[in-house]
């Protein structure tokens, strides 16, 4: 019996990537092979040099198809070989590599919100629901919308193998979170891409769109995050190393590279508002949602674990988040010899 391989990839759409994936019947028994795709049509080529490659990177059990069928998440490159520009996880590859033995681990909070037509799931036509404050984590058809969609989606995290370590309704009606990890750098962005098509193919099947828009409702209206929580060896096992990667994080001009590539639109989230630090001033703190990098209380009560980046907007790149963290977190690290 063949099998069906649905080849994903990400696609080089601004400022936003979006998710791209199409199928491949293979032979019983076949690994699936490099593939190509015409990337005039993906914001990836120009037409008259539009062949673009897919190298498989991670395949994993497709949980809507079932039976042998697979999910093969791939990397972008040219013809060449060389890695295509819109291929982030190819740049956190070497960093990943060169701080391997701080054991850095990642896992990733991702908020997001369903629309159906233009409002989200849950706002009445030409009106608005009640205020917030009794939707985040709800029960009840006045409080929570969309429920059967997150438990599918859910179920088929898990059937893929995916390290998805719980989900939560939110603070704004329609919006809701699922989180990956614990995992290391590459692997949470592989996971939470995987996650991320699962969703918005399971939440086709009921018309409804998922976005990762970071501010998908003006007004009073909580904007969608991806909180990155993130330790190394050092850091799990002594508060030392938290301490250090919390001033590291605020180095310089540390805080405005980061926040740059914390997702489009993040001035319109990180207001100061909304359980958020203002986006062009970084401070930590225990506790504390009202700062840019929290310090969880367990952690300061075991003074050991991790500390959690609450800046990434819903529409991060996580290979891109990983490798700054990894990056600025792990060189401070080694030079104050807290390895
Ligand atoms: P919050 O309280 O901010 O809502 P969540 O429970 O939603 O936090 O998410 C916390 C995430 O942090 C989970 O994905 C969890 O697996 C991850 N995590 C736990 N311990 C660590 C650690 N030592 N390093 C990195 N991530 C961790
Ligand atoms: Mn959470
Ligand atoms: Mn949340
Ligand atoms: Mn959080």
């Amino acid at each position: 019996m063949s099998y069906k391989a649905e080849y994903i990839w990400i696609d080089g759409t601004e400022p936003t990537a979006l998710l791209r994936s199409k199928t491949k019947i293979l032979a019983d028994g076949a690994e699936p092979p490099v593939w190509g795709f015409d990337g005039s049509s993906t914001n990836q080529a120009q037409g008259h040099k539009s062949d673009l490659v897919l190298r498989p990177v991670l395949t994993c059990p497709d949980p809507i198809r079932g039976g042998d069928h697979v999910l093969v998440l791939c990397e972008v490159e040219e013809v060449s070989g060389d890695p295509h520009k819109s291929n982030t996880r190819a740049q956190l590859r070497p960093v990943a590599e060169q701080f391997a033995e701080q054991d850095s681990w990642f896992g990733i909070e991702q908020e997001y919100t369903f629309f159906k037509g233009s409002r989200p799931l849950g706002f009445p036509e030409g009106g608005f629901p009640a205020p917030q404050g009794h939707y985040y984590c709800g029960v009840g058809a006045e409080a929570v919308f969309g429920r059967e969609i997150v438990e599918l989606h859910l179920d088929r995290c898990l059937a893929a193998g995916l390290k998805v370590s719980g989900i939560n309704a939110e603070v704004m009606p329609g919006q809701w979170e699922f989180q990956i990890g614990p995992a290391g750098p590459l692997e949470v962005g592989d996971h939470l891409w995987i996650a991320r098509w699962l969703l918005y193919r399971t939440a086709e099947e009921f018309g409804v769109e998922a976005t990762l828009d970071a501010k998908p409702a003006r007004g009073d209206w909580n904007g969608a995050g991806a909180h990155t929580n993130f330790s190394t060896k050092a850091m799990r096992e002594g508060y030392d190393a938290i301490i250090t990667a919390c001033e590291a994080l605020g180095d310089g001009d540390k805080p405005m590279e980061h926040v740059r590539h914390y997702g489009a639109d993040i001035e319109s989230r990180l207001t100061g508002a909304h359980e958020t630090a203002p986006w062009n001033r970084y401070t930590y703190g225990v506790s504390d949602r009202g700062a840019s990098v929290r310090i969880p209380w367990q952690v300061e009560v075991d003074k050991k674990g991790y500390i959690e980046d609450r800046r990434p907007n819903a529409n991060v790149d996580p290979y891109v988040v990983a490798r700054l963290l990894v990056d600025t977190c792990c060189t401070a690290l080694e030079k104050a010899g807290q390895v």
